[in-house]
């Protein structure tokens, strides 16, 4: 089989080199510079988190290293009323958006007010989705309503390479098809799904093309590579907010950390396959071009990641003042109008936390 009719954009080698000339846009230094700001600092924000969980501060933790490019564009182009609907990898595309990075860590804490985002912009955006692909039928749930009401705004959902085998996926993609959805899905193709390698996950040459069959425009994008990524996501944003419908981004990349801390990638993963994704990597690809146009260096590189260490700490500090929340605020989200026979054990377990609280229940 031929992959000829998907088209995959590349602007920079892993070199940091160009690859074709590039787009009128990407003339403003300082628009790059605010992009490789904020990938430096979604790394440094990563490896703290991946700290956290370590030292039992913070429960299971979904890396994001390697995969800065694909959320800082995406986070860096919706606009404040359109809605995201992401997976649980997207900590770039968060913090691009506007949530705080000690909401990040209090979600992944396993605190509700993690999810409930103080910044207006994205007051509107989901929480991350665990469940493998189930987010991207709410996402078409959301952009009916858009279509429905009239409104140019854009749902734009995230998921693996795992998700696109999942139903869910495919019905999701059938549905944006047929009723010409304002969608973007995006899809960060980071090679594995937890253990399983893409070569055996689907039998298809690319994922974009599951596009193709639902009946709309699927494309590929080296998504280590910020400005391919950035310049193929405005299209699609253009492109759908117009009404012109669906669009599916298959970004590829590489999972450079663990699935999540719970896992150990070296078990299964062959150490050379990682060392070749290490060259790569989008950071130190724009961090090349950067130099190479004058623009960047050694010193605004230290500057940068100081600054940035003083943000990540400043987080820390927050999330670990945020105090507990209440036991019950575990149900708080579950249901708008709980049903009879889970209300009575709502009730049961109140009346017991509170309890507990007064020092009175010692029984099991
Ligand atoms: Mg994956």
């Amino acid at each position: 089989m031929s992959n000829n009719k998907i088209a995959c954009t590349r602007y920079l080698t892993p070199e940091g080199q160009l690859n074709t000339s590039l787009p009128a846009w990407a003339d403003d230094f300082n628009l790059l510079t605010r992009l490789y700001r904020q990938m430096v600092l979604t790394r440094l924000f990563d490896q703290k988190a991946v700290a956290l969980q370590r030292t039992g501060r913070i429960g299971t933790y979904a890396p994001t290293l390697g995969q800065e490019a694909i959320g800082v564009a995406i986070g860096s182009l919706m606009r404040s009323e359109d809605v995201l609907i992401p997976y649980y990898r997207d900590t770039a595309v968060q913090l691009m958006r506007g949530v705080r990075m000690e909401e990040i860590l209090l979600y992944w804490g396993g605190d509700e007010r993690g999810s409930d985002y103080a910044e207006p912009a994205v007051a509107q955006d989901f929480p991350l989705c665990v469940p493998i692909a189930t987010q991207a039928l709410h996402a078409c749930g959301v952009a009916s309503a858009f279509k429905i009401r009239g409104e140019h705004r854009v749902a734009v959902t995230t998921c693996g390479d795992g998700a696109t085998s999942k139903g869910d996926f495919l019905e999701a993609l059938n549905v944006a098809g047929a009723w010409q959805l304002p969608i973007v899905f995006v899809i960060n193709n980071n090679q594995w799904a937890i253990s399983v390698p893409r070569r055996i996950q689907c039998g298809a040459p690319t994922l974009a093309q599951k596009a193709v069959g639902a009946g709309f425009h699927g494309e590929q994008i080296d998504g280590n590579d910020i400005i391919a990524v950035y310049d193929r996501m405005q299209v699609a944003l253009e492109r759908t907010r117009q009404g012109k419908g669906p669009v599916l981004l298959e970004c590829l990349s590489y999972r450079l950390g663990d699935h999540t801390t719970a896992d150990d990638a070296t078990r299964y993963r062959p150490a050379d396959e990682v060392k070749q994704a290490w060259q790569e990597e989008p950071i130190k690809r724009l961090q090349a071009f950067l130099a190479s146009q004058g623009v960047w260096d050694e010193g605004r590189e230290q500057a940068l990641i100081s600054e940035c260490q003083g943000l990540v700490q400043q987080a820390v500090s927050a999330f670990d003042n945020a105090g507990s929340q209440s036991p019950e605020s575990v149900m708080d989200h579950v249901y708008a109008q709980w049903p009879a026979a889970l209300a009575e054990q709502r009730e049961w377990f109140l009346e017991r936390a509170q309890r507990r609280a007064g020092g009175e229940d010692h029984d099991q």
